[in-house]
């Protein structure tokens, strides 16, 4: 039956590099990834190390949209279930970065000495492709701008049965940028957004393209956004530093790990 809704999971939370222990239970140490069921379209948003945790449906459309190749947003790829599943499609859609297109680039970090095998070899039946000037992944729609990271980044916008939402990580808010994000977020259900961050890191971390999740705020209030939620959490932060910041912030959601979210 065809469900009119997304669910939303949050595999993979965390920021820059994975971090393990009892005092990251609830916030997660798994790297960028959040898997998006949508009828039979099973999509998901970068493959950092969450993406291990996946258990990929049998008959779905099998689709990653990555945000850009940096290591925490790709790391997860070379394990990700599908891969082993004889002839599975599997689409990775990708922007080009530093003049090699995606492929390229994950073909430099998957092959020997680095790694044994290629993602080629595995299994399934994997196609790169640079993103088009539009996407409809079976009856979701999925727009794109550009974030302010180093090398570049993709924030995407992703619609379904009337709901949508936002996919902000690595992004940094210089003004011309919250201008434009504040315009591609309009109306959604959802924002999700970078906020490694507190406000006195970020004075110390200005050009890394990361936010703030005052920032992120700032932006979901003037979007008309119904929900906020920070992600790409800083590997500084445990568990006591996120029950610190709920507190100061009542208003703002931090992700927890798999935490779920159905729009
Ligand atoms: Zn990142
Ligand atoms: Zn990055």
């Amino acid at each position: 039956m065809q469900s009119e809704k997304m669910k939303l999971t949050f595999l993979g939370t965390r920021g820059s590099v994975p971090v393990a222990g009892k005092e990251y239970e609830t916030y997660g140490g798994a790297t960028s990834c959040i898997r998006v069921l949508a009828d039979k379209e099973e999509i998901y948003l970068d493959a950092g190390s969450g993406i291990v945790r996946a258990i990929p449906e049998e008959d779905t459309n099998l689709t990653i949209l990555l945000s850009h190749l940096h290591l925490d947003h790709v790391q997860g790829l070379s394990f990700f279930p599908a891969l082993t599943q004889a002839d599975r499609p599997i689409i990775i859609y990708a922007e080009p970065r530093s003049g090699l297109s995606a492929q390229e680039t994950i073909d430099r970090l998957f092959a020997p000495p680095i790694w044994p095998i290629m993602i080629s070899d595995y299994s399934a039946d994997v196609t790169f492709l640079p993103l088009p000037e539009t996407l409809s992944l079976g009856e979701v729609q999925v727009s794109a701008m550009g974030s302010c990271h180093p090398g570049g980044s993709t924030i995407y916008r992703l619609t379904y049965g009337g709901a949508s939402f936002v996919y902000a990580t690595d992004f940094e808010h210089v003004e011309a940028k919250v201008k434009e994000l504040i315009a591609f977020s309009e109306g959604a259900d959802l924002l999700i957004y970078d906020g490694q961050y507190a406000e006195a890191e970020y004075e110390r971390q200005k050009g890394y393209g990361h936010s703030t999740a005052s920032v992120g705020a700032r932006i979901a209030s003037a979007a008309h956004v119904k929900k906020l939620v920070i992600t790409h959490h800083d590997p500084g932060h445990d568990d006591s530093w996120f029950a610190r910041m709920e507190k100061e912030y009542p208003q703002i959601a931090f992700a927890k790990d798999r935490e779920e979210i159905i729009l």
